[in-house]
């Protein structure tokens, strides 16, 4: 099947220009051309009306078995059919808000591992395409652990609960090194998993071909986490100048969640009160971590933490309007992070993340342009994945 997109400006989000007037030439899901004035036999041709036309955002930290409540313990006692209605309809509210890539960082493993196989036998169509992380792992009492998580204490109990996620199809480890804001009874600044039970994880993901990643809100933490040699922070508050040159010399990747306190402190007057607390404690940290990190050269992908309190599955486009709005990034370098920064952290970028000849064609369309003003991404009009319409709003 050919189809030409006509009329778009097309946003290279490699060179953070457009292409006015662009067209985009797709066969077989594939993109062919990208210019002008393309041409092919037989081609549908699919007028974008001049609106913005960016490859598909990436969405790196969600939970897709969530529903979103102020109060996190309230998803306790949720049943298989809850997990499962959640993790269709977020995917779906994923897709039409311009998600075409998404990492499921743990809820509850057999509801998103079976969801990713849904997606991929193409049984369940309206989502992104998924990487999972199964069940995460902490320790006993640590950090989700009401909600999900696979507790184990000691190297040979946190090898035994990685190797359960890797059979049951995980893509990658995730592990708690520390308290969580979300999770009650507990302060962000407390150490959890020790560097010998990630290191054993990390081991098991290692040799499985796969990354690990892992939930840090303290410096002492992330630390832990990088001498284990876990491969994603996910949170990274609290990063001294010292971490961040071992990030840079580990090649870790920070994936920041900035607009998951930002959301999160503004709603404090609905969270329980050692929640809030501890949001509005470390919201202007997390901004400064990422800003600093950032400038520093640390690789950084995007997730804004869908799932968790005031964090929407259709509002991914959210992460990137704060690291703009609150952390001084530009719309370009925002895009640059949502799109191929967050696909090589996936090590999804040789297809996907740019609009580029070679690559599947999964692409995001909007009214307005994004690299004049980030918000404009908080409106998908359409989103096509192997090059198909798949939402179409225009
Ligand atoms: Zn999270």
């Amino acid at each position: 099947m050919k189809r030409i997109f006509v009329n778009a400006n097309v946003v290279d989000v490699l060179a953070g220009s457009l292409l006015t007037q662009g067209e985009v030439l797709v066969e077989d899901g594939i993109i062919r051309q990208v210019g002008r004035g393309l041409s092919a036999d037989g081609a549908e041709r699919v007028d974008l009306g001049g609106r913005y036309l960016t490859p598909g955002l990436f969405n790196c930290h969600a939970h897709l078995a969530a529903r979103v409540t102020a109060i996190q313990s309230d998803l306790i006692g949720m049943n298989w059919f809850d997990l499962a209605y959640n993790c269709i309809t977020n995917a779906e509210k994923l897709l039409r808000s311009g998600v075409t890539f998404a990492r499921d960082v743990g809820t509850c493993n057999l509801a998103t591992c079976n969801l990713k196989r849904y997606v991929r036998s193409g049984r369940v169509k309206l989502s992104p395409d998924l990487q999972v992380v199964g069940s995460a792992v902490c320790m006993t009492g640590g950090a989700t652990w009401n909600v999900g998580a696979t507790q184990a204490d000691g190297p040979d109990e946190c090898r035994k609960a990685a190797r359960l996620q890797l059979r049951e199809g995980a893509d990658a480890i995730k592990l708690y090194a520390s308290g969580s804001v979300l999770t009650a009874g507990m302060d962000t600044e407390s150490p959890q998993l020790s560097r010998e039970e990630m290191a054993a994880c990390v081991e098991e993901a290692h040799h499985a071909g796969k990354k690990a990643c892992c939930h840090a809100q303290n410096n002492r933490s992330i630390r832990n986490a990088l001498a284990a040699g876990v491969d994603h922070i996910e949170h990274g508050i609290g990063l001294d100048d010292e971490t961040i040159e071992l990030m840079l010399r580990q090649g870790a990747w920070l994936d920041p969640t900035v607009s998951a306190l930002y959301h999160i402190a503004a709603h404090a007057d609905q969270l329980l009160p050692e929640v809030a607390e501890k949001a509005l404690r470390l919201e202007e940290v997390c901004y400064d971590s990422f800003r600093r990190a950032y400038a520093a050269g640390v690789p950084c992908g995007c997730g804004n933490d869908a799932g968790s309190s005031f964090c929407f599955f259709d509002e991914t486009a959210s992460e990137m309007v704060v690291m703009v709005e609150k952390c001084g990034l530009t719309p370009a370098q925002a895009l640059e992070i949502g799109t191929i920064n967050s696909a090589k952290m996936l090590g999804v970028d040789a297809s996907l993340g740019s609009i580029t000849p070679g690559k599947r064609a999964h692409l995001a369309l909007f009214d307005r342009d994004p690299l004049a003003d980030i918000r404009a991404l908080e409106n998908c009009v359409m989103t096509v994945k192997d090059g198909e319409i798949l939402h179409d709003a225009r």
